[in-house]
């Protein structure tokens, strides 16, 4: 990838940084890499955060104007992504509609669909989680069993899904229903659109090992949607859950993977305060590497979103295996740095950012596909290996 800068991203980037620099103030600072996207710490600040950006027209940069986005170059957005790095504000509260659910409205909505809930995301009104997983169905997502019937002029759920992230803050659910029960099993799937609080729609949180509860169970008993919330052909929603699951791989974890920099240094410098041995040290240099490593495979990846003849998907996969590996390792390092008071948790279970590493980094080798899964997709479809028996 080219990183030298043309005259106009230097403009850019200028104008980046001196709003980061005016705005990333007060709670916005005190809350600094807070979050990840699937978890609600510190969510009314984040939400807040959100609400700052959209006020400044930082959201949704590559988007079309006409739905609140700036038609962004893709130059424009890594340079974004890496001076947000580089800032370490919050994590964004409402990225499943940013970064999930609204690429893949614009890739398969209807224009009406576009202009009903785009620019609602844009504006932070309307927040969403994604209804995939069930208890049956996770890593082999095509045998699930929820189910949707045309019933009176509208659709008609009845089911149960899983680890629905931040389901307790969305307004609106995408859930990939089963629509014809006598279709193969990646056919006769449609991915239909539901407000979160509609009767018949219950949502139970899961508290996790954060003491967080932020991702749930949805339960669906003759829950109803209008006729013409469906997202694609009906019968066809395996290809527009594949087209959210690839975003999620990709651009998603790019902001993720970028800021895990500034956690090393973090460490870094704890390490420094408290003394470090030569394994420690040698260790330390390992984990700012790894971070590194991580920059430049999300580098890659920008590079193959501009069409230069690598392909995203494997490459996101790529930078998925590595850094969910690699952060864990890394959560483990800070665990140690922290010694014995890392093991300890603040009132009402307030955990601190070593320890948010050290549990929360677990959950990156298992969401938006598993490294199994991934270490599946690479073997078959980038080394040729025979496919794995099925
Ligand atoms: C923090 C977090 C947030 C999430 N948010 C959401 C969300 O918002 N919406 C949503 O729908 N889902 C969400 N998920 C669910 C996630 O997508 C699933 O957990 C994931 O796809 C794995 O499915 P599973 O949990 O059913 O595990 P399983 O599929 O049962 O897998 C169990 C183990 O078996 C391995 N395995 C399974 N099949 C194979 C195979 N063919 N080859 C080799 N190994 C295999 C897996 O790698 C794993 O180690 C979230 C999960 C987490 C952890």
């Amino acid at each position: 990838m080219d990183l030298s800068l043309t005259p106009e991203l230097i403009e850019f980037r200028d104008e980046v940084r001196t709003w980061f620099d005016e705005h990333v103030v007060g709670e916005f600072a005190r809350h600094r890499g807070a979050g990840a996207s699937w978890d609600d710490e510190a969510f009314d600040v984040r939400l807040a955060w959100d609400r700052e950006l959209s006020a400044g027209g930082w959201l949704c940069l590559g988007w079309p104007k006409e739905y609140g986005g700036r038609e962004a170059s893709v130059d424009q957005q890594l340079v974004f992504q890496l001076e947000y790095a580089r800032a370490n504000p919050p994590y964004r509260a409402t990225t499943q509609g940013q970064d999930l659910f609204g690429p893949t409205l614009l890739t398969f909505g209807t224009p009406e669909q576009k202009a009903r809930f785009l620019p609602a995301i844009v504006r932070v009104e309307e927040q969403w989680g994604q209804g995939f997983s069930e208890p049956g169905a996770g890593s082999d997502l095509a045998g699930l069993r929820t189910k949707a019937r045309l019933e009176g002029g509208g659709w008609v759920i009845d089911g149960q899904k899983i680890w629905t992230s931040l389901a307790t803050h969305a307004d609106w659910l995408y859930v990939l229903c089963r629509t014809d029960p006598d279709a193969p099993k990646h056919r006769g799937l449609s991915m239909l659109l539901i407000r979160a609080d509609a009767p018949g729609v219950e949502v139970r949180p899961i508290r996790n090992i954060l003491g967080g509860a932020d991702f749930c169970e949805v339960f669906f008993t003759a829950a109803r949607t209008p006729a013409d919330h469906v997202v694609g052909p009906v019968d066809n929603g395996w290809h527009v859950a594949m087209g959210a699951l690839g975003t999620e791989r990709g651009t998603v974890l790019l902001g993720e993977h970028l800021r895990i920099r500034s956690e090393v240094e973090a460490m870094i410098a704890a390490a420094r305060s408290r003394g470090m041995s030569p394994v420690l040290r040698r260790e330390l240099t390992k984990a700012w590497t790894e971070a590194r490593v991580m920059e430049w495979n999300g580098l890659r990846l920008m590079t193959s979103l501009k069409d230069r003849g690598l392909d995203p998907t494997v490459q996101a996969s790529i930078s998925k295996v590595f850094a969910s590996a690699a952060h864990v390792r890394m959560g483990e390092l800070a665990s140690r740095i922290a010694g014995a008071p890392g093991d300890l948790v603040g009132e009402n279970y307030a955990v601190d950012r070593f320890q948010h590493m050290f549990l929360g980094s677990r959950a990156e080798r298992i969401f938006g596909g598993t490294e199994q899964i991934q270490l599946n997709v690479l073997a078959e479809r980038t080394l040729g290996l025979p496919r794995e028996p099925r």
